[in-house]
């Protein structure tokens, strides 16, 4: 039996920026590849703190389904993939749901496909609908590419539920909240986020995927 909770930097319950349609996201914590120039520095390290039990995530989930509609789900981070026991139940029972699952990871799909992936990767890859993989790169880094934020990344259909011009939108989405804090949520890079802000002439915090 694999460990019953995620370390979760953010959820998301409904956004137009991650993937096709509405989806609810989460950002895990913790990733091991650390890429130069990180485009998610956030959620690189793990948090004791901010483990959420696995029933709980599916419980916001299901309560995304019913006040927005959402589609399905995605995952970013930090990186899924190190989290691959827990992520393979809660995406198994996102699909018991009928939702629909992406995950980035910044694991290379030949690396996650061999003998070094870690365990729960091959349950994981069984129940995810679109994988975005492969590192970020800042020298292959190109604005709007849709869903990923460097040329090196590749978009896998693992099921038949999407194709590719269900990926084809760039979005970025600029909410501000009751306390004024802002919310960036979409594929670049954190630099660009932080213009954005200061081009706003406001303070806040972003959350944002590779
Ligand atoms: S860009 Fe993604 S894969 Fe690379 S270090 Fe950051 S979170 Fe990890």
């Amino acid at each position: 039996m694999g460990k019953k909770t995620i370390n979760l930097g953010h959820f998301e319950p409904a956004t137009r920026a991650m993937g096709p349609g509405l989806r609810a996201c989460l950002w895990v914590r913790g990733c091991r590849i650390r890429c130069p120039g990180c485009i998610s520095p956030f959620y690189l390290d793990q948090d004791p703190k901010a483990d959420i039990a696995l029933w709980r995530m599916l419980q916001k989930i299901r309560k995304a389904k019913e006040e927005y509609g959402i589609e399905g789900i995605s995952i970013s981070g930090g990186e899924p993939f190190d989290q691959a026991i827990v992520l393979s139940e809660l995406c198994e029972a996102v699909h018991i749901l009928g939702l629909s699952t992406l995950a980035w990871s910044g694991y290379t799909r030949r690396r996650l496909e061999g003998r070094r992936a870690s365990r729960g990767t091959q349950n994981l890859l069984q129940h995810i609908d679109v994988l975005i993989d492969g590192p970020f790169q800042i020298r292959h880094h190109t604005e709007g590419l849709p869903l990923r934020g460097s040329g090196n990344q590749r978009i896998h259909l693992l099921t038949d539920r999407y194709c590719m011009d269900d990926l084809s939108g760039s979005h970025l989405e600029v909410r501000m909240h009751e306390n004024r804090a802002v919310q960036i949520t979409g594929v670049t890079d954190y630099s660009k986020a932080l213009a954005i802000l200061n081009l706003m002439g406001l303070d806040g915090h972003t959350a944002m995927s590779r």
